[in-house]
Parts: C-alpha cells; sequence; structure tokens
C-alpha cells in the first residue's frame, strides 16, 4: 500500500471558491468551507491555494469480488458477482461503524493508504472475474467521487452495472452528476430521528429522506438498509415511521434490509439484536404494507426469501448469501404471473423440479 500524492489531476469536482482562498466542498450535504491547507470533515478533500484536491482520485484501499446478495442488493441481478471496491474516508462519524479502519483514520488526519488503480485496470479486472457489476461501497462512495465517475462511466461502456452503497448524505448536485451512470443503489436509513443522526452519526437525517426521494426520481433500482440497534432505534413507533416513509415516499415495492447489530468501533456497551427483535421489525414493515422486508446478518429466522407481491408464492430462497430460484419464470412468478420487481430478475435460472 501507498501514501496518496497530490498532483494537478486530482483537483476535485463540486465545489467552489469563497474569500480569503477559502473553498466550499458542494459534495455532500455537510458543505464544508475549508480554509488553506485544511481538510473537510471526510479527511479526503484538501484545500491547497485556495483549490480543492481529492486524496483518494484513483487510491483503492479495498478489492473483493462479492456476491451482489452481499451489498444487500436481492432484486438487482440476483445470483450475480460483482467487483466491490471503496477507498479510505466517511463523511459521517457512526460509532458503531463496521468498517473503521478504512472510514475514519482521514478524519483524524492520518494518511490516506490505498493501491494506485486506472479505472480501464478495475473494470478489466471486473470482466475477467465476470462480475455483471462494479459496487462502491465499504466506506462512502460520495467521498470518493471522481474514483465512482471515472470508473462508473468505463464499466457503463464496457456493459457493466453500477451500484452505490451509501448513507445517502450526497448534495443534491452530486446525486444528479452520478445520476446516468448508477444502475442501482442500497441507502442506509440509519433511524428516523435527527436526534440519532446528530449524536451517533455527525449528520442530519432530513438530506437523507430528501436523497432517497431524488434517488427514486432518478430512476436507479433503490433497496433501503436499517441496522437495528438494540435501544437506539428498535422501538416499534420509529420502525413503523420508517416503515410508512418508505411506503408512502418511495413506493410499496421498494425493499427494506433489517440487518442486525454487533458490537463494533466504540459502540462496545450494547448487544447484538435480539432475534426477536428483527422479527417484530419485519413484521412491522409487513403490516406497513411493503412487499419486500428481509432480515439479514443472521441466519435461522424467517425474512430472507422474497415472495410474489401478489400471490406470495415463495420465489427466492437464500441461505446466507446463496440464492435459488424455485417460483419465478422469465423474471414473473410462476404461480399467478405477476412480474417480480426490480432489474436483472430473469437472470437467475428456474431451478428444475424432479
Ligand atoms: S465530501 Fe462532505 S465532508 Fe467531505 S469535504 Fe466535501 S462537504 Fe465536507
Amino acid at each position: 500500500m501507498s501514501t496518496s500524492l497530490i498532483c494537478s489531476t486530482d483537483e476535485a469536482r463540486l465545489w467552489k471558491p469563497l474569500k480569503d482562498a477559502k473553498i466550499q466542498c458542494r459534495l455532500c450535504a455537510h458543505f464544508c468551507v475549508i480554509a488553506e491547507n485544511e481538510r473537510g470533515r471526510c479527511g479526503v478533500r484538501v484545500n491547497r491555494q485556495g483549490r480543492l484536491y481529492t486524496l483518494v482520485r484513483d487510491t483503492v484501499a479495498a478489492l473483493n469480488l462479492d456476491p451482489v446478495e452481499k451489498k444487500p442488493l436481492y432484486h438487482y441481478f440476483p445470483g450475480t458477482k460483482t467487483l466491490s471496491l471503496g477507498t479510505m474516508g466517511c463523511n459521517l462519524s457512526c460509532s458503531f461503524c463496521q468498517n473503521s479502519s478504512l472510514s475514519q483514520p482521514p478524519r483524524r488526519g492520518e494518511a490516506v493508504r490505498g493501491e494506485r488503480m486506472q479505472a480501464e485496470v478495475v473494470v478489466d479486472l471486473a470482466l475477467r472475474s465476470k462480475a455483471a457489476s462494479i459496487s462502491y461501497t465499504y466506506s462512502e462512495p460520495t467521498v470518493f467521487f471522481e474514483l465512482v465517475e471515472n470508473v462508473a462511466t468505463r464499466a457503463r461502456e464496457r456493459g457493466l452495472g453500477n451500484i452505490i452503497v451509501s448513507n445517502g448524505f450526497q448534495s443534491r448536485e452530486c446525486l444528479e452528476s452520478w445520476g446516468p451512470l448508477i444502475d442501482a443503489a442500497n441507502i442506509d436509513l440509519k433511524a428516523f430521528t435527527e436526534g440519532f443522526y446528530k449524536d451517533i452519526c455527525g449528520a442530519r437525517l432530513q438530506p437523507v429522506l430528501d436523497n432517497l426521494k431524488t434517488i427514486r426520481g432518478l430512476g436507479w433500482w433503490l433497496e433501503v438498509t436499517t441496522l437495528l440497534i438494540p435501544g437506539l432505534n428498535d422501538e416499534p413507533g420509529e420502525l413503523r415511521a420508517m416503515a410508512d416513509f418508505i411506503y408512502r415516499e418511495l413506493g410499496p415495492q421498494t425493499p427494506w434490509h433489517l440487518s442486525r447489530f454487533h458490537p463494533d468501533h466504540t459502540m462496545l456497551d450494547r448487544p447484538p439484536t435480539p432475534p426477536q427483535t428483527l422479527k417484530k421489525a419485519w413484521e412491522v414493515g409487513k403490516e406497513a404494507g411493503l412487499s419486500h422486508v428481509y432480515v439479514g446478518n443472521i441466519t435461522g429466522v424467517a425474512g430472507e426469501a422474497t415472495e410474489c407481491s401478489r400471490c406470495g408464492t415463495p420465489l427466492l430462497l437464500r441461505q446466507g448469501f446463496h440464492v435459488r430460484n424455485i417460483g419465478m419464470d422469465d423474471g414473473a412468478c410462476r404461480a399467478c404471473g405477476a412480474p417480480v420487481e426490480g432489474q436483472g430478475m430473469k437472470t437467475i435460472p428456474l431451478e428444475a423440479t424432479t
């Protein structure tokens, strides 16, 4: 791993100059005002002589071939592989972060580590690995906007899909700039109170809600994830408010993933989410009218299968990240013929019955 050095081609996008050599970064909803020689809150965008530079233009810190179900995306080319990459840095500071060794060091002023990789090299690797898509994930793709843009442009030209896995705290300009390049997104809805976002994540709820609606308008395939943390965001009334928001603003067919918390980073004083809490949350989502509610980070509980939103027939069964098609024929329910919501749903073959 090498430490990134800034050069002129590392100039960042989406910023504007202010007085006294200050600049405003317009990439995420923090809209940092950054003085000369200072970094923004994410730690990977720096003001040099009144211009904004990125420290992670092509500096990949994590790269893996994953099942697309691991993102999680359950309704986007199920059963395919996605080449997943991330850099260091994040615009949030969640105390429960599960990737804190990547996301947080730049925020403390530490060096950005990673391997410099050209976009063409990443795309070649994805194609050689027989991936159907590239995922921008692990830390927060917003803060490596330019890398996403470069790789996604080339990936699109060569027939690969592009997936954003994000905290949803972008600026509108960021989302609209990515607009035509991105095919699918999994966005966190971490809680439904401003207090949670402020105290635990160093952010705000409202921009996330606004961005979820913007993403729906951009036409990306959208799935939403909530990590259930005991005592912080698992109260049934709050869960119902989240489910009602998804139903009303994003549509009843938007998949909602309820994920199990494990103690991590600095949040070590809370137990893992009890299975009964996940079950209750799943029921809340279904009672609110959502067609596809899933339970994740745990096995052996209900809520891992995709059922037909019209007749309830089981269509896709999952065990861990392995998926089996037992009821979907050519992207539609074999029992009643209803199309199954998503993209690429025709690509997973129906298992032969004996
Ligand atoms: S990406 Fe967000 S946190 Fe980082 S410098 Fe820009 S506005 Fe600040």
